[in-house]
C-alpha cells in the first residue's frame, strides 16, 4: 500500500502523552507516516523511514484534524437580516429556527444537498476531517427521514434532531408534537442515524418532552446527545448525564450541581462559542468545567440562524480570548475533545493505528491558531491520508 512521509514539521500535535510533552504529546523536528489511510509511524525527522511519497513541511505545524462534533447543515435560505436585527439589540429566541423550517421544507433534495457539501467543503478548507451532521430543520416524518438521508451520503456520524423547536403547525401543542416524533418519526427515521439529539430549552422542549425523546430514540438503537441550559440553566445538562449521552451542548448557563454532574459522567460537555458569539450570549464558563475535571469539546454548530460558521480555528480563537482556556487545552478539545464527543478511538489523534488525517499551518506551532485569529493558516489538510486541501 502508499506509504506518504511528512517531514520537517516544526511542531507536531500527537494528542499522544506518550509521544511527546503534555496532554498534547508535542514534538520537534518531527515526522509522520502514512500508509494508505492510516498513521503507522511518528518520531523524529531525522528518523523518518523511506516512503513513496515525500512531503517537506517546512518548519510548519501538524495537528490531528479537527472534530466537528455539532453541525446542522442540511437546510435551505439564510437569516443574515436576523442577524443584523439582533446585532441591532433584538434578543434572540429559540423561535428563529421556524424560517429555516419554512424554507427547508420548501427545498429539493438535490437543493439541500448541494448545501452540505458546499458547507462540508468550507469546513474541509478549515481543516475538518470529520463532521457531525444534525437533521432538525424538516420537523415532519418525511423531511426529518429525507434529511438524515441526505447527510448520509456525506457522513456516518449522521444525528436525528427529531425535536428542533415545536413546527408551527404544533404550535401551543408540544405534546402533541413530541407523541408523533416518539410514535411515527423516529421508528421511520432511525435507521438511517446514529444519534438521537433534542433541544431542551424554554421556547422548544422541556425536560418531560426532551426524556419522552431521547429513550425513544435509544430504544431505536440510537446513541442521545443534548442540546443543553443554552439560553438559560435548565434541565439539558442533568438530564444528558442521567441517559448517558455522548455530549450535551452548549452548557453556557449551568449551576454547581450541573458542573459535579458532569465531573462525574462520561458525558463530554461541547462548548459552541460561534454560536455565543453570534446571539451575544454569555460564553461558557469553560475554567470551571475544566477545573472540576470535566471533558470539554469544541464545536463551530453551523447553522443558518446564530453560528454560520465553519471554522473551529475561530472557535479556537474565542475559546482562548474569551472563555479562559488555554491554547493547548482549546486545540485539545477541537480535536481529541471532539473524537470523545462522538465516541470515536480513530480520530483527533496523530499516533500509529489512527485514521491519517492531519492539517499542516502556515505558522511554525498549534498556538498560531489563537494567537493570529481570523488569518487563513490551514495550508494542507489530509483525510484518511488523501490530500483534500488544496485539491
Ligand atoms: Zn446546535
Amino acid at each position: 500500500m502508499p506509504t506518504t512521509a511528512l517531514t520537517a514539521i516544526g511542531t507536531l500535535v500527537t494528542n499522544d502523552p506518550a509521544l511527546g510533552d503534555g496532554p498534547l504529546g508535542v514534538r520537534h523536528d518531527a515526522a509522520v507516516v502514512f500508509e494508505d489511510a492510516t498513521v503507522v509511524w511518528v518520531g523524529d525527522s531525522a528518523d523518518a523511514p523511506a516512503a513513496d511519497t515525500g512531503v517537506d513541511l517546512g518548519g510548519r505545524a501538524l495537528l490531528p484534524g479537527f472534530v466537528e462534533s455539532h453541525s446542522h447543515l442540511v437546510f435551505a435560505g439564510d437569516r443574515a437580516e436576523e442577524f443584523a436585527a439582533r446585532m441591532a439589540g433584538r434578543p434572540y429566541g429559540a423561535g428563529g429556527i421556524r424560517t429555516t423550517i419554512a424554507a427547508t421544507r420548501a427545498a429539493t433534495d438535490d437543493e439541500l444537498a448541494a448545501n452540505v457539501r458546499r458547507l462540508l467543503d468550507e469546513s474541509v478548507r478549515a481543516g475538518s476531517t470529520t463532521v457531525e451532521c444534525k437533521s432538525g430543520y424538516g420537523q415532519t416524518v418525511e423531511d426529518e427521514l429525507r434529511s438524515v438521508r441526505i447527510a448520509g451520503r456525506f457522513t456516518d456520524e449522521v444525528t436525528l434532531l427529531a425535536a428542533h423547536v415545536p413546527p408551527p403547525e404544533y404550535a401551543g401543542r408540544a405534546d402533541e408534537y413530541v407523541t408523533m416524533v416518539v410514535e411515527e418519526m423516529i421508528p421511520r427515521c432511525a435507521p438511517h442515524a446514529r444519534w438521537i439529539d433534542v433541544f431542551c430549552e424554554q421556547g422548544a422542549f422541556d425536560r418531560e418532552q426532551a426524556h419522552a425523546v431521547l429513550s425513544a430514540g435509544i430504544a431505536h438503537g440510537l446513541v442521545p446527545r443534548v442540546h443543553g441550559n443554552q439560553l438559560h440553566q435548565g434541565p439539558g445538562v442533568r438530564l444528558a448525564v442521567e441517559l448517558g449521552a455522548a455530549s450535551v451542548d452548549h452548557v453556557v448557563h449551568v449551576e454547581q450541581a450541573d458542573i459535579d454532574a458532569l465531573a462525574g459522567s462520561d458525558t463530554v460537555a461541547t462548548l459552541l462559542p460561534g454560536a455565543d458569539f453570534s446571539t451575544r450570549n454569555s460564553y461558557p464558563g469553560a475554567r470551571a468545567l475544566l477545573d472540576a475535571g470535566v471533558t470539554v469539546a469544541l464545536g463551530a454548530d453551523c447553522n443558518p440562524g446564530t453560528s454560520y460558521t465553519t471554522s473551529l480555528p475561530f472557535c479556537i480563537a474565542l475559546a482562548v480570548r474569551e472563555m479562559r482556556m488555554t491554547p493547548d487545552e482549546a486545540v485539545w478539545a477541537a480535536t481529541a475533545g471532539g473524537a470523545r464527543a462522538l465516541r470515536r478511538t480513530d480520530v483527533g489523534a496523530l499516533t500509529p493505528g489512527a485514521r491519517a488525517d492531519a492539517v499542516a499551518l502556515d505558522a511554525p506551532s498549534y498556538l498560531h491558531l489563537a494567537y493570529r485569529p481570523g488569518v487563513p493558516l490551514i495550508s494542507q489538510v489530509w483525510r484518511g491520508g488523501a490530500l483534500v486541501h488544496p485539491n
